[in-house]
């Protein structure tokens, strides 16, 4: 596998049929750096048009080519994927940074590695799923009954901006191992990464058609949704634009996975390796600037060790350093966009209104040329919340937490259900009859116990409540991007 050259320049094409290509209506937007907000280059603004001319191009390779291969070529050729993606890294992290300005060594550690992983993984399992068969009396002697395991056809998998290859590639890898073709349509924020690994599947002797990219605004994913050929939708991003694609797919009674928001809470008891607690949370916080739907936004403490918990978590807070990607001592990502940071900032604003006391942060940060002009915002902590807040309720998405302290188990559980949110929780405590009893009693998808975000890929993913619907991840995933048919043959 070559390594390719990605001038960030350059516009970034539409990927249709084994080509990058301009929009059929030749319209373009233009992609901001956010850590400088500046203009890096302009992005194909794909319309109803490109769409189709996508879907169909998928169509074509669902009935052909990809089709008829067997699994075993399909599995070799994903995993010469993995490869082109290692061997392509720089560019990737290029693209990664360039469009989210999220540290490097963040996007060379997580984003690069996770999205080898993912094509690895599921290409592993692929080859290993199971399927039932049971020996059927019948009057006349008998039938085997055996279930197979089908692809669906053309898949719209509709992706955010927060972690844009990992994300993209975590349902893109079992789609097309199960024999599926694709149309994305990345968010308009972090168009890059999508289009560059069209090349690389290009290289990997995947037919034309199998991959493509369609780039544009919520209108471009609306019309991927509503398109007939579409079989199905996976998505990922916020819990209202999930009602929307639902409402969108209704008619066609389209089959949906969705990946949607949080407002995930912590637990830390007094019983906890405090050091571990308090060092951990901070991290679920404020990393990639809250920017990942599993942060935590809400953290109750125990009350005899609240003030240490709060003092611990505005220290390092106060540590983070934003700016410049490229330097290894930046550790605060800027938010996605001008106005992701003014509504994260309303929130600042309102909370401190209320009554809320800030810890630390509350502002916009203040940074040298050329950072002056990139999204960045304080790292934000506040106590005493208000009850009717929306600070307590509403997924705000940035470097931001509130902490409030509680007196029994029940109360902090009752605390962390309190949520039209159910993605994840962590507990931290040395009690571990107290760890389990409260895994199984917190609502949603994902609970850590003294540790977060450790995930291992062939594991149930998803949300409860507004955070999602379906889990995707091990066999799960294969059981969304497959349907099962049941074969009844007599002896
Ligand atoms: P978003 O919902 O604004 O956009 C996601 C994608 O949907 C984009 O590609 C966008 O263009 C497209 N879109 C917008 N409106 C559409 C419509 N009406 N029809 C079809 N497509 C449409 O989300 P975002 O701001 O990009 O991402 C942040 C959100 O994603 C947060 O809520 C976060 O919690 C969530 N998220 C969830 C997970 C998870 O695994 N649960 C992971 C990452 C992010």
């Amino acid at each position: 596998m070559p390594s390719f050259s990605l001038d960030l320049r350059e516009p970034v094409a539409l990927f249709v049929d084994g080509h990058a290509t301009p929009a059929v209506a030749g319209r373009h937007f233009v992609n901001l750096h956010p850590a400088t907000g500046l203009p890096v280059n302009e992005v194909a603004l794909g319309e109803d048009d490109d769409v189709d001319r996508a879907v169909r191009a998928a169509k074509r390779a669902f009935k052909g080519p990809w089709g008829s291969w067997p699994l075993a070529r399909r599995l070799l050729a994903l995993e010469a994927v993995a490869r082109g993606i290692e061997a392509n890294a720089e560019a990737f992290i290029a693209a990664e940074v360039s469009d989210t300005g999220r540290p490097r060594h963040m996007a060379a550690s997580f984003d690069v590695p996770r999205a080898v992983d993912n094509f690895r993984t599921f290409t592993r399992l692929a080859a290993h799923l199971p399927a039932e068969s049971f020996l059927t009396d019948t009057p006349e002697g008998g039938a085997v009954s055996y279930s197979l395991r089908v692809p669906l056809g053309v898949i719209g998998l509709i992706c955010p901006w927060n972690l844009p290859l990992a994300l993209l590639t975590w349902k893109l890898a079992p789609a097309l191992a199960a024999g599926n073709t694709v149309v994305v349509k990345p968010s308009e924020e972090s168009p890059s990464s999508a289009t560059l690994l069209g090349r690389i599947i290009q290289e990997a002797g995947i037919p034309d058609g199998v991959y493509n990219v369609v780039h544009g605004f919520g209108d471009t994913g609306a019309s991927l949704v509503r398109h007939p050929e579409v079989a199905a939708i996976s998505f990922t991003g916020e819990s209202g634009t999930g009602q929307s694609i639902m409402a969108a797919a209704a008619p066609g009674l389209k089959k949906l996975s969705f990946e949607l928001g949080g407002k995930n809470p912590a637990l830390i008891f007094a019983d906890a390796d405090l050091e571990q607690a308090i060092a951990t949370t901070a991290r679920s916080v404020f990393l990639h600037a809250g920017q990942i739907c599993l942060c935590n936004e809400r953290i109750y403490v125990e009350r005899p060790v609240f003030e240490r918990v709060v003092e611990g978590i505005r220290a390092a807070a106060r540590a983070l350093k934003p700016g410049d990607p490229f330097r290894a001592e930046t550790t605060l990502s800027p938010l996605i966009s001008a106005s992701h940071r003014d509504k994260v900032f309303s929130y600042f604003n309102r909370t401190r209104r209320e009554g809320a006391t800030v810890v630390t942060g509350g502002g916009i940060a203040e940074l040298d040329e050329p950072w002056r002009g990139g999204f960045f915002v304080e790292p934000t902590v506040w106590t005493g919340v208000p009850a009717e807040s929306r600070a307590r309720t509403d997924e705000i998405f940035g470097p931001v937490c509130l902490i409030e302290p509680f007196d029994a188990e029940e109360q902090a559980l009752a605390a962390a259900n309190d949520s039209q949110y159910g993605l994840s929780a962590t507990v931290w405590t040395s009690n571990a009859a107290r760890a389990n009893r409260l895994a199984r009693q917190l609502d949603v998808g994902t609970v850590w116990i003294n540790t977060w975000l450790i995930r291992d890929l062939r594991m149930p993913f998803g949300g409860t409540k507004r955070s999602g619907l379906g889990r995707e991840g091990g066999v799960h995933s294969f059981e969304f991007f497959t349907e099962l048919r049941s074969i009844i043959s007599r002896f």
